[in-house]
């Protein structure tokens, strides 16, 4: 069955909006990505028709929203392998989700001489929780180099795991290279010495079905936003085993089991990680965008975007003086680019006047950059509601951003 693009972008009413007097080309989805007519309905109807707050009321409305926000943590756990929907924990965004396994986890496990192993390719939520994990605890960074192609090192990774070793953090796909690691093979490298794994999924849901189980990582992290759902629902995957033995991150209701002035008992997992009144619309609206998804099939949507990649990474390689940036084999469909002669930023300036939004920037990844040499580049990330003849405008704004500088 071919896939219809025109038909999926009737879908996200923002797509056929104006920019700068052109059609919008939006060349940012992995910044965050853009929102499906029935992802805006389900909020709206929420809050139109089932709003309370959730585990609290004995009223109907409230068992109600209840009760669709525990069916999105069931839906989630489907979508993503996880065996069990307690598995899941509701979350903001990515950046929360390892905030919490680096407090919860790592204020537990990780000790004075300890060491976190994460990669170069990290962006910097998945750097700064451990910097300052170690700092607080006395532990080490240890990092894995990657090639100049942007693939990673893995025996230098492998050469890194040691018996101080106590957690592995990385991205299933890099941000800013596009590079999709070898999550099982690493997995297995850890597993094998006993080293906790977390894997950095923000930029791997969105491209490729996961399977956490398949996978074989201990606790998998990403963003609702860049799954096409709301901004300010995120989620936290953790085995469950793990997930009971680790202490509460935030303290407050709804995380406890009994609270006195004598101290205080907590609720089992998920509930403990989740203190407070959640984004309770957001994890419906993320519920909406998952069955969404799972209409179109992520295996679809994948073999869409690797041939609009496989077109783009053509198209660009006949723009004179631009570098690709992350041109490993596996990877998922990032564009990361640098023009002769011309910033990044100055690129991104005249794009935008061609109504397309690009990123232009370090793309919080500050040590790749600094290991590639570059200050900065010029990203397009590809999601399956792009098309070819948005390509085509990129590549046309290029040259005309290339006459402009010489
Ligand atoms: N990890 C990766 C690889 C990302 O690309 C991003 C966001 O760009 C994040 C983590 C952080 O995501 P958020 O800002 O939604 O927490």
């Amino acid at each position: 069955m071919s896939f219809d693009v025109a038909s999926i972008r009737k879908d996200f009413p923002i797509l056929g909006t104006r920019m700068r007097g052109k059609p919008l080309c939006y060349l940012d989805s992995a910044a965050s990505a853009q929102k499906p007519q029935v992802v805006i309905d389900a909020i709206s109807d929420f809050y139109s028709r089932h709003y309370a707050n959730i585990h609290r009321g004995v009223y109907q409305l409230s068992a109600d929203a209840t009760r669709r926000y525990e069916e999105v943590r069931t839906r989630v756990a489907r979508f993503i392998g996880a065996p069990d929907p307690r598995e899941i924990v509701f979350v903001r965004n990515a950046t929360e989700a390892i905030n919490l396994v680096a407090r919860s986890f790592g204020e537990a496990e990780i000790g004075k001489g300890d060491e976190i192993v994460l990669t170069a390719m990290e962006h910097h939520a998945n750097i700064v929780p451990w910097q300052m994990l170690a700092e607080r605890r006395g532990a080490r960074l240890r990092v894995a180099e990657i090639h100049d192609d942007g693939t990673l090192d893995v025996s230098s990774l492998e050469g890194l795991l040691g018996p101080r070793t106590r957690l592995l953090a990385f991205a299933h796909v890099s941000n800013a290279l596009g590079t999709l690691n070898p999550v099982r093979e690493i997995t297995a490298m850890a597993r094998a010495r006993g080293i906790t794994t977390l894997v950095d999924g923000a930029q791997g849901v969105p491209h490729a079905k996961v399977d956490v189980s398949a996978l074989g990582c201990d606790f998998y992290a990403f963003s609702g936003h860049k799954l096409f759902g709301p901004s300010g629902a995120g989620v936290l995957y953790g085995r469950l085993a793990l997930l009971e033995a680790m202490p509460p991150f935030l303290g407050g209701g709804d995380m406890i089991e009994r609270v006195s002035f004598k101290g205080t008992t907590y609720a089992p997992a998920p509930q403990r990680f989740e203190a407070g009144t959640p984004d309770i619309a957001s994890v419906i609206g993320l519920g909406a965008a998952i069955d969404y998804l799972e209409g179109i099939g992520m295996e679809r949507i994948q073999v869409y975007e690797q041939s609009l990649l496989a077109y783009a990474t053509d198209q660009l390689a006949k723009v004179p003086g631009l570098r690709l940036v992350g041109t490993a084999r596996e990877k998922a469909a990032v564009l990361s680019f640098v023009l002769e002669g011309v910033h990044p930023h100055d690129i991104g300036t005249v794009l935008d006047g061609e109504g397309i939004a690009i990123r232009a920037g370090h793309h919080c990844a500050q040590p790749l950059m600094e290991r590639l040499g570059l200050p900065a580049t010029a990203r397009a990330p590809l999601a399956f509601y792009n098309t070819t003849d948005e390509i085509d405008r990129l590549v046309a704004a290029l040259d005309k951003t290339r006459a402009l500088f010489a």
